[in-house]
Parts: structure tokens; sequence; C-alpha cells
């Protein structure tokens, strides 16, 4: 019988691991990628999908016990944390064993203008000491924390228009990967003196070293701790986990 593979997804990385889980364990295991359902179109994938969420952790250990998952593999968001919260203690509570994706951090330009905020309402409150026109990168629920801050002008990118889009923020629709160039032409063109964005690591490291060389100050939210538990930071080292597993 093919064994089940959860990834919990949302990210490039969870649908790229999930493609290659089925190209490496097929018939003998199979992926099936888990969106949180935000996405009103989100790109269609090569692989089994399932989307919407599971009712919290208990709600996610019934899914995990019903569809007869084998393994689970956490590869969402560095800031999707309260998903990464219910895998954990949804598979402590099954027993079924968990992977969880970590995005190696971002190696920071020595030159880069770099500040350091805790949280998105943090950033937000030191903002108007260092900015006057300042570019958001922070998820289209992340903009709400920029609401109101007089004599500041905010340009904010997102997937699709966010439901809550702060009145006054200019949006920029746009899906990721971006390019250094295009990230460089993007804040030019925009005339923004601060960049501002979440530690998510990975491929979204354009902007910073777009930032860095237009001399722009960055202002980064750290992310949140990881859960404990198994780590990879590399298709090789989650496929050679799960192929341990299986
Ligand atoms: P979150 O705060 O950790 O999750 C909130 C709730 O959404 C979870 O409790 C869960 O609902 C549901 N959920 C989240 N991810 C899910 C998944 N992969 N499959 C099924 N249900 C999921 O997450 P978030 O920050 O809102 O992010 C939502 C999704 O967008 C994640 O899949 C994440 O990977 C992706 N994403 C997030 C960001 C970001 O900046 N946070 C950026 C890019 C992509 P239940 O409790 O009902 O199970």
């Amino acid at each position: 019988m093919t064994k089940r593979i959860l990834v919990l997804g949302g990210t490039t990385e969870a649908a790229g691991l999930a493609r290659r889980i089925d190209e490496a364990f097929r018939p003998r295991a199979g992926a099936i990628l888990s969106l949180a359902g935000r996405t009103r179109a989100p790109r269609p994938q090569p692989v089994a999908t399932r989307s919407g969420g599971f009712g919290g952790a208990a709600g996610l250990a019934d899914y995990l016990r019903r569809e007869n998952i084998a393994l689970v593999v956490d590869a969402t968001h560095p800031f999707a944390a309260a998903m990464s919260a219910s895998a954990r203690e949804a598979c402590a509570r099954t027993g079924i064993p968990r992977l969880q994706w970590m995005r190696p951090p971002w190696t920071i330009p020595e030159q880069a203008k770099v500040a350091w905020a805790g949280t998105l309402a943090e950033a937000a409150a030191m903002l108007p000491s260092l900015s006057r026109a300042a570019f958001l990168s922070v998820g289209g629920r992340g903009l709400i924390a920029f609401a109101q801050i007089p004599n500041l002008r905010l340009v904010a990118r997102a997937v699709e228009r966010p439901e809550n889009l702060p009145s006054g923020v200019e949006l920029v629709i746009g899906r990721p990967p971006f390019t250094v160039a295009e990230e460089k032409a993007l804040f030019r063109t925009r005339g923004v003196d601060t960049l501002v964005a979440r530690e998510s690591g990975g491929t979204g490291f354009a902007k910073i070293e777009a930032a860095s060389d237009l001399g722009l100050d960055i202002l980064l939210i750290r992310r949140p701790p990881p859960e404990p538990g198994d780590k990879a930071a590399t298709y090789d080292a989650a496929l050679s986990w799960i192929a341990d597993r299986i």
C-alpha cells in the first residue's frame, strides 16, 4: 500500500518537496500537499492537494488517523507559527513522525543598514523614526499592524489584494520569486527609503540584496523560534529523513 506523506505547505519549497517525494518514492509512498486555502487562485500543482484548516491540533490529529498518514513534513512559512504548533501537538498525540523544513537564514550583506524588531507591532512603532516612505513585504495579513501611521508613505506588496488593506497604503500585486534587478527597479520607481520585511530566509533574499545595494534602511522582523524536533534545510536531507522511515 502507498504510504501517505502529508506536506504542510503554502510555500514554494513545500510544493517542490511534495513533487520530489512523488518522484523519489512512488508507488511506495506519495505526497499530499496541504494548503490553508487563503490564496484565491493558488498555483496549480502536479501533486495531490487538499485545502483548508484542520480545526486546530485535535482536528489535525483526527485527519492524520482518518487518512492513514504515515509521516508529516511541516514545510509551512517560518511565520506560520500556529500551523507548526498544531503539527507538533497532533503528531505527538498520534505518534506520527514529523519533520520541520527550515529555511536557512539570510546572510545579511555587511554594508546593509539593518534594524531588528521582535514583532510587526514593534516594527510599526520603530518605522516613523527611520522612514518617510517604506516598502512593506510583510504578507497581506501583516499590513494591519501598519495602519494609521501619520506622515509616512507606505507601499505594500501582496500576492492578492488583502481583505483589510489599511487606507492610504499603495498596493503592488506580485507573486514571488523576484530578481534583484526587479526589486531594485520597484524600490526606485516607488521612491521608498526603507524596506520592512520578515526574516523569512530562502528565496526572498533578492529584496534584501536590492535594498542593501541601493543604501535603503532595512527593518527586519525576527522569525518566531521553530518547534522542537527533526529538521531539514535541503530537499536531499528531507528525502533521506523520509527514506529512513518508509
Ligand atoms: P498560521 O497563522 O500558522 O495558521 C493559521 C491557521 O491556518 C492554522 O491554525 C490552520 O488552521 C490553517 N493553516 C495554516 N497553514 C495551513 C496548511 N498548510 N494547511 C492547512 N491549514 C493550514 O499560518 P498563516 O501565517 O496564516 O499562513 C497560512 C498559510 O500561508 C500557511 O500555509 C503558510 O505556509 C502560507 N504562507 C504564510 C506566509 C506568512 O507570512 N505567514 C507567507 C507565505 C505563505 P486550523 O487550525 O483550522 O488547522
